[in-house]
């Protein structure tokens, strides 16, 4: 209802802005709505208000995150991750410098503080199936924060067939379900970053559109600037407009088997100990396991170009996998294989149980088809399936327990698939 004054019976202007009351003449333009007016400086004011809540709720976001110290966050490594002592010591140093830095940067975000803390981004280099992405999932399950896996041999070079480095992100942002804020304190596991080394020493013969092309790419990503991310991923859906994403907080691990880099340490290593007190050192060098003298200048005669490197400020390795080790994965992790197949039949009402010489041969299996940690799993499977297809022949009084005989009949019945992987 109006009244001659234009004003409704609640005394707002209908022809003014309904914020700040001033008529169109006075502010010029009136963004006009259903159930009232907007001038373009209340527009302003409210978007600052938003932002301002927005930050604070961030801030206040960080802030709350809780992180135990390096030991704690250790021994919440251990209760999943079997032995990498070394790559488990690293990592859980380089996560909390990780979150003190994400929340020195909330509290500090007005301010141009004049310390500036580096990224800790990581690097593990370890044969495939030692526990890399394990490691790194385990850690994004502690802090809560947002993860994804991204394969680096799918990338390559912008406009070249394959995915642009973008879309790395795009999986970050998924995982945070568009939550920018969340996205960009997110972790991102770069898989088989030794797939992009530079192929050849001689870059410029022939373009290296997977290689070193991926590599600059990378840079971009890592250094921490604002990347426009296709929130749809690739190149199919052109019409999608950016979504901004600020990579500065978000921590990169990368991992790669980076196969004959041992050759490489031995030979810095050979080339080290020529000279002086050679023969001292060369006798404390362990020859076996040349892996936990790795440097990034390996890294770099492998073929990452050092800009990128420089970007990985910490460099860890993980040790290959022993018998003892398999043996402790099967059990001792607090989601093992083995307690979640006692898990599943205790939903049935069955107890089940392993016995010592059925485990090993578990283990023996792994070894012998060279299947290693990830080919346990499997192994298990192959056998379990016959047994729980049809549970009544094998429990007694709703109690089974798998057998070495058990274990090596069923597994001769599916052997034909593991020899095919070996
Ligand atoms: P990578 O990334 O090094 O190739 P993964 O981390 O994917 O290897 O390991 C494959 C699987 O093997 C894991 O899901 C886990 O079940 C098992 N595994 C590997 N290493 C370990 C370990 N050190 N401790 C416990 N489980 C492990």
């Amino acid at each position: 209802m109006k009244d001659k004054d234009n004003k409704t019976k609640d005394g707002n202007n209908k022809n003014g802005c309904s914020f700040c009351g001033r008529s169109e003449k006075e502010v010029g333009f009136l963004i006009k709505g259903y159930g009232g007016n907007i001038c373009v400086d209340c527009c302003k004011s409210i978007a600052n208000v938003i932002e301002e809540e927005e930050h604070k709720r961030s801030v206040a976001d960080v802030q709350s995150l809780e992180i135990g110290t390096p030991k704690q966050i250790k021994q919440y490594l251990d209760q999943y991750v079997i032995g990498q002592d070394e790559a488990k010591k690293v990592l859980s140093v380089a996560v909390y410098n990780h979150y003190k830095r994400l929340k020195y940067y909330a509290a500090n975000k007005q301010k141009q503080d004049e310390v500036e803390l580096d990224k800790s981004n990581i690097i593990i280099v370890g044969q495939t199936g030692t526990g890399k992405t394990l490691l790194a999932r385990t850690i994004a399950k502690m802090l809560n924060v947002p993860f994804c896996i991204a394969d680096a041999t799918v990338l390559t070079e912008a406009g070249y067939v394959g995915e642009d480095v973008e879309t790395i992100l795009t999986r970050l942002l998924q995982a945070a379900d568009y939550n920018v804020e969340a996205t960009q304190r997110g972790i991102v596991f770069i898989d088989e970053i030794d797939k992009i080394a530079r192929k050849g020493d001689n870059p410029s013969i022939t373009r290296d559109v997977s290689g070193e092309g991926v590599q600059q790419a990378l840079l971009k990503l890592l250094e921490g600037t604002l990347v426009n991310v296709p929130p749809q991923g690739g190149r199919k859906h052109p019409e999608q407009k950016f979504i901004q994403i600020d990579t500065r907080n978000i921590l990169f691990i990368s991992g790669g088997a980076f196969n004959g880099i041992e050759r490489i340490i031995a030979n810095r290593l050979n080339a080290a100990a020529i000279g002086f007190s050679a023969s001292e050192e060369r006798e404390n060098i362990d020859r076996e396991n040349v892996l936990q003298y790795i440097k990034p200048q390996d890294l770099k005669t492998f073929g990452l170009i050092p800009e990128l490197i420089g970007r990985f400020p910490v460099l860890t390795h993980l040790e290959e996998l022993s018998k003892e080790a398999l043996r402790d994965i099967l059990t001792k992790p607090k989601n093992s294989v083995i307690k979640q197949y006692k898990k599943l039949f205790e939903i049935d009402g069955v107890e089940l149980t392993f016995a010592d010489d059925a485990l090993n041969t578990f283990v023996d299996i792994a070894m012998q088809y060279k299947l290693g940690a990830r080919g346990l799993r499997g192994i298990i499977e192959s056998v379990m399936t016959d047994i729980m297809f049809d549970l009544t022949d094998f429990a007694v009084e709703n109690k089974v327990t798998i057998t070495k005989d058990m274990v090596m009949t069923q597994f001769g019945k599916e052997k034909s698939k593991f020899a095919d992987i070996a």
